[in-house]
């Protein structure tokens, strides 16, 4: 199926390695014109096959001409993608000379002016770093073809863009662009009526969330997510699960409360070294961490597959990013689900994602939950700051104690099946004995240090 594309055999054989049989629609729809070497504005979620539209035409064009000088940029917003897509080109490149390399922040600079003296004809980069190399001299990009920008919205979001125009004046103008984005905000589109000649639009599933994904809304107090979290994933059914959070700071404290309550769960937030994300990923992808907590930049763009949940731990900043994060479930025709924990803050916010939909979400409730429990007695939650040492989850009175078999009965979800460990509620609803001599907890940090995502 991919051999219309008149590919040169060696990509063919390494598409057929990767497993990709049928083309997916954006590859079908992209692939000619940007063969043909025209600008392409691809209205795209990751997950689609788009890294594909891109490296499989540039790894295309870099079998002839020059070797060892960099002939392709492709801009991503977040080290993970970088990595993601420096991965496919070399999955892809793999029966061919191309070389390719990462630049990007967090990391030391000499490994990465080393990889680029020794000659690379691809290079995947975040701005800020690369704009570093540049302004130093050790980059030279005046002899770039192809300029792809990947996740072009996040890149925006994250306030790239000035970098991005300062990195543009930097290759040849004379080239061929390709510009991927999720969503269109003015901004975006400005840029991309900036950069591109006479594109051609490819959209593919653009703005509307996967239409395999079943959401529902849990309409919860503020300070008793953390437990109506807890209570929600003892009664759901799961395979891997990915949380969202708003915050680094609760990312990081929501997964150690999950960790305390026998769930096998890890972190992804952008204040984790470069090592520590890549353990929680590799963890989560094989399947010895089923619960990964995440903030939307440091997932942005991951191609995490096979999750049967997002959860919304709260709720995200935009619509943009609500159709991102729930993009992650319900992909290649897999059913997904997708709960979001909301508060009265977030009803605006929930309107306009049924306006988007077009349908009105689902919103279910525990009858069980104590949703009245004072935030006292719910105890500390992963928002809550007290530092005093009355353990993670202070005292819950006897009437907090959910009656978990009428739970069961009453949820419409259903039992857990997973074979992960299922502690009941009370167990880490207790706080935790500190042994004589063991450690003590540390006092909770006050919210997230300044950085990104
Ligand atoms: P992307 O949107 O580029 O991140 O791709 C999402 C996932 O789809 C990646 O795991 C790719 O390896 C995979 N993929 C891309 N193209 C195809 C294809 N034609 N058939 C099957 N899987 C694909």
């Amino acid at each position: 199926m991919f051999e219309r594309f008149g590919l040169d055999t060696r990509l063919l054989r390494a598409i057929a390695d990767c497993g990709y049989v049928t083309p997916t629609p954006i590859q079908e729809q992209a692939l000619p014109p940007v063969l043909e070497g025209k600008d392409v504005l691809g209205l795209a979620q990751t997950g689609t096959g788009k890294t594909a539209v891109f490296a499989l035409p540039i790894l295309q064009r870099l079998l002839q001409g020059p070797r060892q000088v960099i002939r392709a940029l492709v801009l991503a917003p977040t080290r993970e993608l970088a990595l993601q897509i420096d991965a496919d080109f070399r999955s892809l490149g793999r029966h061919t000379p191309v070389k390719t390399t990462t630049i990007f922040g967090g990391v030391g600079k000499v490994p990465q002016l080393t990889r680029l003296r020794q000659g690379v004809e691809v290079v995947v980069a975040c701005p800020g770093r690369l704009l570093d190399h540049l302004g130093q001299g050790a980059i030279d990009l005046s002899r770039v073809e192809v300029l792809v920008l990947d996740e072009a919205d996040r890149m925006c979001d994250m306030g790239f863009l000035p970098d991005i125009r300062r990195i543009l004046a930097k290759v040849p103008a004379q080239r061929q662009t390709l510009f991927f984005s999720a969503t269109m905000p003015e901004e975006i589109n400005q840029l991309s009526r900036d950069i591109l000649h006479q594109p051609v639009r490819v959209a593919v599933a653009a703005d509307r969330p996967a239409c395999t994904v079943a959401h529902a809304l849990y309409p919860v107090p503020h300070h008793l997510k953390t437990r109506f979290l807890l209570t929600l994933l003892q009664h759901t059914p799961t395979a891997q699960v990915l949380v969202f959070t708003r915050t680094k700071y609760r990312a990081r404290r929501l997964a150690a409360v999950l960790e305390r309550a026998g769930y096998r769960s890890a972190a992804l937030q952008g204040n984790m070294s470069q090592n520590a994300r890549q353990k929680s990923l590799l963890g989560f992808r094989t399947n010895e961490v089923d619960i990964l907590v995440a903030t939307d930049i440091a997932a942005r763009g991951l191609d995490i597959s096979d999750i049967s949940h997002v959860i919304n731990f709260d709720m995200p900043a935009t619509v943009e990013d609500y159709t991102h994060r729930i993009g992650r479930t319900g992909r290649a025709e897999a059913e997904g689900e997708a709960y979001t924990l909301i508060t009265d803050d977030d009803l605006p916010l929930v309107q306009r994602i049924e306006q988007l939909l077009g349908e009105k979400l689902n919103r279910r409730t525990f009858p069980d939950f104590d949703y009245k429990a004072s935030p006292e007695g719910a105890a500390r939650d992963v928002d809550a700051r007290d530092k005093t040492d009355r353990g993670p989850y202070g005292q819950r009175s006897p009437r907090q104690r959910p009656a978990l078999e009428q739970a069961k009965q009453s949820h419409p979800v259903g039992l857990p099946t997973s074979s992960r460990v299922q502690r009941p509620l009370q167990d880490f609803l207790r706080p935790k004995a500190t042994a004589p001599g063991s450690r003590q907890p540390r006092p909770q940090r006050r919210g997230p240090r300044g950085g990104r995502g």
